[in-house]
């Protein structure tokens, strides 16, 4: 071993927490009683169990990641192996038991639920506004070469909607895109607009929280019926990448 990694050695197990350091005290304890001289000899320490990484329970279905016990549960949740079901009916737009594994959403979407027509860039589109019908949509977005999934729902109770852009994939990976939203009067109505800078959020988060958070485009019902036109709301969106020079 180099002399600068036994000068690093000491300096990094003063950083470990209180229940690291004990773990590692107790393992070279009984790894010294079961094969004396072993752990001098070595002159390596094993890391702390805290520190071993495990195989996802995903594996036999093709996930290759480990993990700490500490990172695994967040993990499980986001894994692109997990039992999938059908977003549409999580998010109770329409009744469907499908499962499968989240590569086979967007087919699956698009060959049973009929959601072939995909919102692109900028363009304009509209949704039905109503104070007392909750309503709710999604439609796939194509966007950097890959699907998200745009959500918009009402709440009567809290005269409240929202519009969600979903990414299929881990967090990490949604966080990496942001949408600009936009409301905006028909045409000849005038400059008002009602606008947002959102991230995406992961498939795999609880949407109810990210709406009662408003961590979401959502507009109050008196602010939304000022754009009403004949029952509807025009409303535009752009989906961008988040660059490093964005981020501040
Ligand atoms: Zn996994
Ligand atoms: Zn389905």
């Amino acid at each position: 071993m180099s002399r600068r990694l036994v000068k690093l050695r000491p300096k990094a197990k003063a950083n470990w927490p209180d229940d690291d350091q004990q773990m590692h005290q107790q393992w070279t304890v009984k790894v010294e009683k079961a094969i004396p001289g072993s752990v001098k000899r070595v002159g390596v320490s094993m890391p702390p169990i805290a520190q071993a990484k495990y195989a996802c329970p995903n594996r036999s279905r093709g996930c290759t990641w480990t993990f700490t016990p500490a990172d695994m549960p967040l993990h499980v949740t986001e894994c692109k192996f997990r039992s999938y079901g059908c977003i549409g009916s999580q998010l109770n737009v329409f009744r469907c038991d499908w499962t499968g594994m989240q590569h086979q959403i967007e087919d699956h979407l698009v060959n049973e639920h009929g959601m072939g027509e995909l919102l692109s860039y900028n363009q304009c589109y509209w949704i039905v506004f109503s104070v007392d019908t909750p309503l709710s949509g999604i439609k796939l977005v194509d966007a950097f070469n890959r699907r998200f999934l745009f959500y918009t729902v009402s709440n009567v109770t809290l005269g409240m909607v929202y519009f969600v852009l979903i990414c299929f994939g881990r967090r990490v990976e949604a966080r990496q895109y942001y949408y600009e939203f936009e409301i905006r009067p028909q045409e000849g109505g005038g400059v008002r607009r009602i606008k947002f800078t959102e991230y995406c959020v992961s498939d795999c988060e609880d949407l109810g929280r990210v709406m009662a958070e408003e961590r979401c485009a959502a507009v109050s019902f008196g602010k939304l019926k000022r754009f009403v036109h004949d029952g509807i709301v025009p409303f535009r969106f752009i989906v961008k990448r988040v660059e490093k020079r964005n981020e501040f």
